[in-house]
């Protein structure tokens, strides 16, 4: 996907730099830390003059991705702001990757676009902003940011460059996790090419499934089994499911970030469910999730109603209402947005 051109000016934009910082988005995937982590190491073994590669996330990633190699070093918005704005007055490049536009690094937007240094946005949401970095590989039918990530790195001219297992492993998380284990949005033969590679980089495939999606805390199966059972509300007409949470619900099962990572994917595994929405009170805003499938697009829904914007079968908003008034915006405009056949 990524063209030559493009390689060329990363190429030169590499040229000379020392201090490079690679910011992901807030509530960070698997993908965000995956194709992050997996640079990082990439640049710390490959490229020759750099000092420091330090990567930054609005908001910390969920404990299911505690284990990946380099995530203790990570710095947190939320919790290192101090290090955030001295590291940031010292980089010389920026990556910018797995989202499109400032709003996504939350709080750290003002930082981000006050930076003067060069910045290489690679990403695969659609409708990037273009002013936000001076180069944009953004290509929305790329099943993750971290096969962009691969793709580029495999095509890097620097004799010798090896692919080191920790950016093997973290590239493979990031696959792994943007597909669902690669069940959706994972027809491209080049990712199992990817995963060929990554197989032969001494990646192993069943511990990262293990690390990743069988760490579950008892309160976040039984949070799980709660959303299903007592939660989801069905709109048949529309083959739409809605599960919605107060934080008094949430608090009940010890709720942690990363917590309903899944969840919204559950009612697809229903005959006649294509839509799915998860809706969730947090601190200071109302957290909305799409999901579909097929030609049934979520992302216009999110961005016009809710604010968000995304994927077009994985697409998430924000409200600022109550919940139950977030709840009847969303019954109030569905129809309008969701194919009943
Ligand atoms: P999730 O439901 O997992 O939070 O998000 C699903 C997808 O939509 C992800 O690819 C995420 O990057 C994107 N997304 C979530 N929230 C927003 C938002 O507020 N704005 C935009 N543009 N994309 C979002
Ligand atoms: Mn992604």
């Amino acid at each position: 996907m990524i063209s030559d051109a493009q390689i060329q000016q990363l190429s030169s934009l590499l040229q000379g730099k020392k201090h490079i910082l690679i910011f992901t988005h807030v509530a960070p995937d698997g993908d965000a830390m995956g194709s992050s982590l997996g640079l990082q190491h990439w640049l710390n073994r490959n490229v020759q003059g750099i000092e420091d590669v330090q990567v930054v996330v609005p908001t910390p990633f969920p404990p299911f991705l505690a284990w990946m190699p380099g995530a203790d070093k990570v710095l947190v918005g939320t919790m290192q702001e101090a290090e955030i704005q001295a590291v940031a007055s010292r980089a010389d490049l920026v990556f910018c990757l797995d989202f499109g536009e400032p709003k996504r690094v939350d709080a750290l937007a003002g930082t981000l676009t006050s930076l003067t240094c060069p910045k290489i946005m690679i990403d695969h949401h659609t409708s990037p902003d273009e002013q936000m970095a001076d180069l944009v590989i953004s290509y929305p039918a790329a099943p993750a940011t971290c096969f962009l990530v691969l793709e580029m790195l495999n095509k890097m001219p620097i004799p010798g460059a090896q692919l080191p297992y920790e950016t093997a492993v973290a590239i493979y998380t990031g696959l792994m996790t943007d597909t669902g284990n690669f069940a959706y949005n994972s027809n491209n033969p080049e990712l199992y090419e990817m995963i060929a590679q990554l197989l032969r980089a001494g990646i192993n495939k069943d511990e990262i499934f293990d690390n990743v999606f069988n760490q579950y805390s008892v309160d976040r199966l039984r949070f799980t089994g709660y959303c299903l059972y007592h939660k989801m509300r069905i709109f048949p007409k529309y083959h739409t499911a809605l599960i919605a949470l107060s934080s008094d619900e949430l608090r009940r099962f010890n709720f942690q970030s990363g917590d309903a990572e899944g969840i919204v994917n559950m009612p697809l595994q229903i005959g006649a469910i294509k839509y799915s929405v998860f809706i969730r009170e947090d601190v200071d805003k109302i957290k909305m999730s799409f999901r579909s499938q097929g030609d049934r697009p979520v992302n216009e829904f999110a961005r016009e109603v809710f604010n968000g914007g995304g994927h077009v079968n994985a697409a998430g908003g924000e409200s600022h209402l109550s919940l139950a008034a977030t709840v009847k915006l969303f019954e109030d405009n569905y129809q309008h947005f969701f194919k009943r056949d």
